[in-house]
């Protein structure tokens, strides 16, 4: 009666290889209190001043990497 754990311990690994390439796609983001899509200065430990500054970098980094092919 293993195979429920075997399928467990597929799932975990699965998720722990999703979230790394998850992360590998994301640039690691230093915050340095400021926006990194405007420049804005911000609350220290934000990345972003808002959310649409976000979806906005995220957007134009998708664009960099598919022109980059
Ligand atoms: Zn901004």
């Amino acid at each position: 009666m293993s195979d429920v754990a075997d399928r467990a311990e597929w799932r975990i690994a699965k998720d722990i290889e999703n979230a790394m390439a998850r992360a590998r796609k994301m640039p690691q983001l230093v915050a340095d209190g400021h926006c990194h899509y405007c420049d804005e200065q911000i609350a220290h430990g934000f990345l972003f001043c808002n959310t649409d500054c976000r979806d906005d970098y995220q957007s134009e980094q998708e664009a960099k990497r598919c022109a980059g092919r």
